[in-house]
């Protein structure tokens, strides 16, 4: 009878100040760092969040490394499975997964290392236009960039260099990722629903690295902003947003906590 719901987080389901759009006052924070807040979903977010992980086996599914994943809080019990580095690590009540650490290594093993990897982005990112390069979990490797100045065959460049080595390519706000093509977070999340019996998988998500979840879950929606909405990308499976923002958060909240109740009926009357 479980529903799976597999949600990206950042830009999905929660969001930084700058990129909710909503008075301050009409926020619920969910991250801090160093005593700052960091992410907020609004108030209705929160409380239709709360009464859905109690509804379904709710999933977040993010490229936030282990440590930037540990930092978010959302309303409701901590979930028993979570799907952090881009699925390549597996948290079950939140201790990574060996088995499927091992499978992610198996996977990864045609396309160039990281170190080749990360060394090309270095020498594509300029100090010009880049604060820092990163490796995320010896898995894959991401720039902090000022977006503004980010010359205009930089993605391009990276795209075609990418694509002859196994790896591709996503911008986020101000992050620029290089990432292995079979570190997939749809195949974390099937490996998850197998585990759990999960008859129905919906899902959400607002970029490039959520497009495999998006087309592989059985409904999908994508709000109407992010990578996905700048490049017009739309799938049959996969719904959008009206509004952008945290509104769109909201909004993806009530779409799951509605399809839920509707696959429950369902499920029930069979
Ligand atoms: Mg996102």
């Amino acid at each position: 009878m479980t529903v799976l719901v597999a949600s990206d987080l950042d830009r999905t389901l929660i969001y930084s100040r700058a990129a909710a759009g909503v008075p301050l006052s009409e926020l619920v924070c969910v991250e801090e760092s160093d005593g700052v807040p960091r992410s907020f979903v609004t108030r209705p977010a929160a409380a239709g969040y709360a009464r859905l992980v109690m509804a379904a086996a709710v999933v977040p599914v993010t490229t936030r490394s282990p440590d930037q994943f540990a930092r978010v809080r959302l309303p409701g019990p901590a979930p028993a499975h979570a799907v952090v580095a881009n699925g390549g690590i597996l948290l079950v009540d939140g201790v990574p997964d060996d088995r499927w650490a091992r499978r992610v290594r198996r996977r990864l093993a045609g396309a160039a290392s990281l170190a080749t990897a990360h060394a090309h982005l270095v020498s594509a990112c300029a100090p010009s236009f880049t604060r820092s390069v990163r490796t995320v979990a010896d898995l894959f490797t991401y720039a902090l960039v000022h977006r503004e100045a980010l010359p205009s065959d930089l993605v391009p460049g990276l795209d075609s260099w990418a694509a002859s080595r196994g790896w591709r390519v996503s911008l986020q706000g101000r992050k620029l990722y290089l990432v292995p093509q079979a570190l997939r977070k749809s195949e974390a999340v099937a490996e998850i629903a197998a585990r759990l019996g999960a008859r129905t998988i919906l899902a959400a998500g607002d970029a490039l690295l959520d497009a495999d979840l998006l087309v592989t879950a059985d409904r999908a929606i994508r709000p109407a902003h992010g990578e996905l909405h700048e490049r017009g990308w739309t799938a049959p499976s996969v719904e959008r947003t009206v509004a952008s923002g945290a509104r769109a958060g909201e909004e993806i909240v009530a779409w799951f906590a509605r399809l839920c109740a509707a696959e429950m009926r369902a499920q029930r009357s069979l």
